[in-house]
């Protein structure tokens, strides 16, 4: 049985050239990056030649980019930072963040009894920035933590413009950038952004290694306490077969963009067809989403919402049903129930999530897997 793979927004398999490189490092380059001898010195010389790299493709300097083990880690660290030590007073988010956002957010309300405001979502699953404005009218030492692309509907924020919005209101401005980074450029010298993540497994590398990135002197403290690594704001060893992983991963990313998101974006495009041929009262949920996600509301009866994803992977095909932590429940997606109706929620809704490893065949067979579900 031919195995579909439509769940890129979960993960994405591993680049060829990731896993040649990740081999070589994990085989030859086994030093530890702290050691002097020249085994030492080679993970040193891999492990700044990749923050460099990946530095450069954000445009930032490579002292800006510190390592973590995950998008989820770097998120934490920034929140929980922001809050003891920059002395933030208030979070404004909203109610459509990746849990590793929300939970973290709502643990530092309990711990700290900061103010939590939450920017309206609009119907079409975009966030009302004129509300964020009136939020940002009352002055307290905030930060607004909103994400680029939901993980979820693959809604748009306007990156440039919060970050201007943030800088006009002088707060600061922290984006979950783990679905847009490897698929979209971003411009961190031109953008006045205060932080960003990133999480290697979203863009064909390793699972295991994310960053965080913030400018100089942004006053952030260490997560955890320990050695020197990472300029002591990070210790533990690094995984440089990971971190050189993740690097490799963003670079091939960046170099074929613009070729793959055309091709991606065809895909999209091709699925919405087939879908409007089949199931001609399907609706998108969401509205102008990235090219790489898709999430739709089928109009099949609700009965089928509890097993549609396992008669789907029954088939074979890889699909997910609002985030990954909810993939297998049957609780509403909380994304999804902010933006649908009490009713549309107790249907199924399918996220369907492209590479440019996907074909239209993929889509083919998916489609006919939903005829007969
Ligand atoms: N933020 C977003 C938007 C995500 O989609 C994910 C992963 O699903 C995360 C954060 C968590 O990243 P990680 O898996 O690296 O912890």
């Amino acid at each position: 049985m031919k195995k579909v793979y439509l769940d890129n927004a979960s993960t994405t398999a591993l680049r060829p050239e990731v896993i040649l490189e990740m081999t070589k490092l994990l085989t030859e380059d086994y030093g530890n990056p702290s050691s002097t001898h020249s085994l030492g010195r080679t993970a040193k010389n891999i492990l700044e030649l990749s923050r460099k790299s990946i530095a450069k493709q954000l445009n930032a300097t490579a002292s800006e980019i510190i390592f973590t083990s995950c998008g989820t880690e770097a998120n934490n660290w920034i929140l929980r930072s922001a809050v003891k030590d920059l002395k933030t007073e208030r979070i404004i988010t909203s109610k459509i963040e990746h849990h590793a956002v929300l939970h973290s957010i709502m643990a530092l309300q309990n711990e700290y009894g900061i103010q939590v405001d939450y920017v309206n979502v609009k119907t079409t699953g975009e966030l009302d920035l004129t509300h964020l404005v009136e939020l940002l009218s009352d002055e307290k030492k905030t930060l607004v933590s909103l994400m680029h692309i939901n993980n979820e509907t693959g809604t748009i924020l306007d990156l440039n413009r919060v970050s201007q919005i943030c800088q006009e209101h002088n707060a600061l401005f922290h984006s979950d950038t783990v679905q847009s980074i490897g698929k979209t450029k971003i411009d961190l010298q031109h953008t006045p952004i205060d932080f960003i993540v990133a999480s290697a497994h979203k863009f064909h590398g390793p699972k295991g290694v994310g960053f965080a990135f913030f400018r100089k002197n942004s006053g952030l403290q260490p997560l955890f306490f320990g050695g020197e690594q990472e300029k002591g704001l990070r210790p533990g060893t690094e995984a440089i077969h990971q971190i050189g992983g993740m690097a490799k991963a963003l670079e091939l990313s960046y170099q074929n963009l613009e070729t793959e998101s055309q091709y991606i974006t065809s895909l999209k495009e091709y699925t919405i067809e087939k879908l409007k041929a089949n199931f001609p009262d399907f609706k998108i949920n969401g509205e102008n989403t990235f090219y790489n996600l898709l999430n739709v509301l089928l109009p099949l009866d609700e009965s089928k919402t509890a097993m549609i994803l396992f008669h789907l992977d029954m088939k074979g095909i890889a699909v997910s049903r609002g985030s990954a932590c909810q993939s297998g429940s049957i609780r509403p997606s909380h994304v999804l129930a902010e933006i649908l109706t009490a009713d549309a929620i107790k249907k199924p809704s399918l996220r369907i999530s492209f590479s440019h490893f996907n074909t239209t065949e993929d889509i083919d067979l998916l489609i006919e897997a939903l005829r007969n579900c």
